[in-house]
């Protein structure tokens, strides 16, 4: 939704899949049998302008750090989806 107008138009681009992280919380509770806790939710200002809301994978809960680079990579769910994650894409 468009955080000016909150309109719901939208069109298809391509996207480097590379951003920051904008904030982040570990999640402990409620849990879910789909999950491997904690879960890293993270909030990614992808370098295209657009914050999307995603799980960060490949990183201990400690060092997760708001300004990290990361790039999206695509898990397999359990019911044969696939959704965009984040893993970290330096040092962090
Ligand atoms: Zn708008």
């Amino acid at each position: 939704m468009c955080p000016e107008c909150h309109s719901v138009e939208h069109e298809v681009v391509e996207l480097a899949g590379t951003g920051t992280v904008y904030s982040y919380a570990i999640l402990h509770h409620p849990q879910h049998p789909a999950f491997s806790y904690p879960v890293v939710a993270v909030l990614v200002d992808l370098d295209e302008g657009i914050r999307v809301v995603s799980n960060l994978v490949g990183v201990e809960p400690p060092e997760v750090r708001i300004g990290a680079p990361v790039r999206v990579m695509f898990q397999a769910t359990a019911d044969g989806l696939t959704v965009p994650v984040f893993e970290p894409a330096g040092p962090t």
